[in-house]
């Protein structure tokens, strides 16, 4: 059963060739049995997940059951459910237990799936390699020496390990699709907006996207079937209406105009790497795409733009983190000043403090104008530069990392370093737009994955293109155990 898509076990299901139990008990065992070589997972949500399979398989007896009926799904740890814990791989959030659901959980559970457990993390996702969780780093189940990217490295791990049929996750700066690209599983960060952001732990609330992860597009679209839509209680979240992903996936691509920002293609992308998104972009034109070359000429604004408003924001979202309301709280507090400090030093990790210092100093007084003011005004010629593209071309492709998983250690000492593996991702958030990774090839045995990124409310565009391409393709079907393939 691990061995097959989403849109595969829903059939399995529906045509009862096993039941839900069946399938939650399967997952479970699997994640007992070889999650202690991935630490994929901070909690397995087993005993809740059988009850809720068991309701499902009386669901799917009846006749108003949804694709995503039975279906066991694994969720980020950011995503608050009820009554199970959510840490958001932070020590400080290490006892918490949400008294609601996420807006994102409410709407699995109301279409019949399971919560399966709860996925590592770096810790408030800010990372690219899940070395920053306060519960240990990911192993990438493709070579256990490396990283599976961050921060959402648990949720693609689980997928790519075969221990959940899909997954969610956040995307703040690339956080859905580098670990996707690393694991070889497809990622789509929606247009933001898109997602409601209701009970997921807030990063940085201009940038944070959730969406899907999963080994096929057509599996990414069935998910975000559920997870899009308009939520009231949540003010950023978009009223557009929410089409049906599944309906456009065959669409031909003829005619489809594919935009290949030059800096994209430029120093720093490994050549291995680059090999393989010339050989997918080659695989799209024979389908009848045309390539373009085109120009987003402040990528280089990207990086110092992002890392001054992420860390701003953060700043002012991890404040409320003060050891009163919840959370964690030191022992003993001399008074309140003793209490704020001596919690906070506890309950946060290195990369969390160093963020909260840059974000806290960008944002005081005397340099609001030197720093912040100014990457909001980078921010913008970034967006502008995507407008001016995408009258041109329908979408832009690309790498979605510069090169491969890197080893466990290899970049945790050098902040600058980490954050330029988000060179190719970041500036999809700083605009708002959806972007999506796809696997494209194998470096020294690596997995590789291709950028698509469309114009806001373009989902439905780019789960086609993946989709073509996932048909024309089987890198989206290799495993790292079990026989290799799906
Ligand atoms: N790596 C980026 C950061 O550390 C992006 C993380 C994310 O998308 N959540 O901020």
């Amino acid at each position: 059963m691990h061995t097959q898509t989403v849109a595969q076990l829903a059939q399995g299901l529906r045509e009862k060739r096993f039941s839900s139990v069946e399938l939650t008990q399967h997952f479970c065992s699997r994640i007992e049995e070889l999650d202690p070589i991935y630490n994929a997972f901070i909690t397995l949500n087993k005993d809740a997940a059988l009850a809720a399979a068991a309701a499902a398989d009386q669901r799917l007896a009846s006749d108003n059951a949804t694709a995503l009926t039975g279906i066991p799904i694994a969720h980020k740890d950011i995503f608050c459910t009820l009554g199970l814990r959510t840490s958001c791989g932070s020590r400080m959030l290490d006892n918490f237990i949400p008294p609601y659901d996420a807006t994102v959980i409410k709407r699995f559970n109301e279409a019949g799936a399971i919560i399966l457990g709860k996925t590592n993390m770096d810790e408030f996702a800010m990372g690219s390699s899940n070395e920053n969780s306060f519960y240990g780093a990911v192993k990438n189940p493709w070579d256990q020496t490396t990283v599976p990217g961050g921060s959402s490295g648990g949720s693609a791990a689980a997928v790519a390990a075969l221990l959940a049929p899909a997954a969610t996750g956040t995307d703040t700066g690339g956080s859905i699709r580098q670990p996707a690209a690393f694991c070889g599983i497809t990622g789509l960060k929606p247009t933001y907006g898109r997602v409601s952001r209701l009970g997921m732990v807030a990063y940085a609330s201009s940038l944070d996207q959730g969406g899907p992860m999963a080994h096929t597009a057509l599996d990414c679209a069935l998910l975000l079937n559920t997870m899009a839509g308009h939520d009231p209680l949540d003010s950023t979240s978009a009223q557009d209406p929410v089409q049906d992903y599944t309906q456009d996936l065959e669409q031909p691509l003829k005619g489809l105009r594919i935009g290949l920002p030059r800096e994209y293609f430029g120093e720093g992308l490994d050549p291995g790497t680059g090999a393989c998104i010339q050989a997918a972009l080659q695989e799209l034109e024979s389908q009848g795409a045309s390539l373009v070359d085109i120009n987003l000429p402040n990528s280089k604004l990207t990086i110092p733009a992002y890392y001054i408003i992420a860390p701003a924001e953060a700043s002012t979202n991890l404040s409320r983190y003060d050891g009163v309301r919840y959370g964690h709280r030191c022992e003993d507090p001399g008074d309140l000043h003793d209490l704020y400090t001596r919690t906070r030093e506890e309950g946060f990790g290195d990369e969390v403090k160093r963020r909260i210092l840059v974000g806290t100093y960008a944002l005081s007084a005397g340099y609001y104008d030197a720093y912040y003011k100014k990457a909001q005004q980078a921010r913008r010629l970034i967006s502008d530069n995507f407008t001016a593209a995408f009258e041109q071309v329908d979408i832009i492709a690309g790498p979605t990392t510069p090169g491969t998983a890197f080893p466990l250690g290899a970049k945790s000492d050098d902040p600058v370093a980490m954050y330029l593996e988000d060179v190719y991702t970041l500036a999809v958030n700083l605009a708002g737009l959806p972007g999506i990774s796809v696997p494209a090839g194998f470096v020294d045995g690596k997995p590789v994955g291709l950028q698509l990124i469309g114009r806001h409310f373009a989902e439905a565009q780019l789960l086609n293109v993946g989709h073509r391409y996932q048909q024309a393709t089987d890198w989206h079907q290799q495993a790292p155990v079990t026989g290799g393939t799906l």
